[in-house]
């Protein structure tokens, strides 16, 4: 089973659901595809780490077989071409690697080069695997790094619990497209059931099964539970707004580890998504 979880934004506890529903499998991987800003990993201090460099194909320009015809400059949509003082320039940051220039060239001009654009580092903490993919900064997109990720757990038939980047940017489709179920996490502002009603479209759009989970819950009103209650979004956990829990996280520990009472919070939480997926 693969679990998504989501939020509008960063902040929101996106990574404590992640975390401490990775915790209370009996054995699960942890995949960090929030490659900007990963920070699970200081949650769970893997040992027995290993890394890899993740590279991506940047053309490079053969200027004496270049004739200047600017065929690759108008073929490049996302504006990594550019011809200055007769020649092609490559502007390898916003290169998408889609590898097209080099098709179109009539002179087979442009070659390809390696560049390394993050890592992706894996370990063990516990019965967690944790796998934590990195972005260079500065680079354009994390996707290449994001697929490597969900690649190499591909054939593992463990439990997984993704940790999307924030937000409903490509880089988040990207992390969703093969799970089963997806978490979103909300606060309980306006603001938050806004961020809310963003990933809200984006699992519709790609038709998963999905549940809420509300965090920071206090007395009163919660604009987050009524947009789930207009929506009928199942809320499947609600986390109070507990300064224990605050400084339990900020020491960057994992919740479920040293408390039975959110150890079982979470376990209802999982509870619930298994039998949402089995049905
Ligand atoms: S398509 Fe090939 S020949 Fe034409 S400008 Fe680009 S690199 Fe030069
Ligand atoms: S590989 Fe694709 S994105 Fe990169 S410069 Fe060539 S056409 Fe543009």
């Amino acid at each position: 089973m693969k679990i998504a979880v989501l939020s509008g934004k960063g902040g929101t506890g996106k990574t404590l659901v992640s975390v401490n529903l990775a915790s209370v499998f009996e054995r699960s991987v942890y995949i960090d595809c929030d490659v900007e800003e990963p920070n699970g990993h200081l949650f769970f201090k893997p040992e027995d780490r290993v890394t890899k460099e993740i590279l991506v194909k940047i053309p490079v320009v053969d200027y004496d077989k270049c004739i200047g015809c600017r065929a690759c400059v108008e073929f490049c949509k996302f504006n990594a071409l550019a011809f200055i003082n007769q020649k092609v320039k490559v502007f390898d940051s916003i290169c998408h690697s889609c590898g097209g220039c080099s098709l179109i060239c009539p002179e087979h001009a442009i070659k390809e080069k390696d560049k390394v654009i993050g890592v992706i580092e894996s370990g063990q903490s516990n019965n967690v695997k944790v796998m934590t993919g990195r972005l260079n900064t500065g680079e354009e997109t994390g996707i290449p790094i994001i697929k490597e990720l969900l690649n190499l757990n591909k054939w593992d038939a463990v439990s997984t619990v993704i940790d999307c980047p924030p937000g409903s940017s490509c880089m988040v489709m990207e992390s969703i497209k093969d799970a089963d179920y997806c978490v979103l996490i909300a606060e309980p502002t306006l603001f938050g059931s806004h961020n809310l009603s963003m990933v809200y479209e984006l699992v519709k759009l790609f038709n998963k099964p999905f549940g809420c989970v509300l965090n920071k819950c206090i007395e009163g009103e919660n604009p987050s539970e009524d947009f789930c209650a207009s929506n009928n979004i199942p809320i499947i956990g609600r986390i109070p707004f507990d300064k224990n829990l605050g400084a339990i996280n900020s020491n960057g520990t994992i919740v479920t580890r040293v408390s039975a009472e959110y150890s079982d919070l979470f376990k209802v939480i999982l509870n619930k998504i298994e039998k949402e997926v089995s049905r």
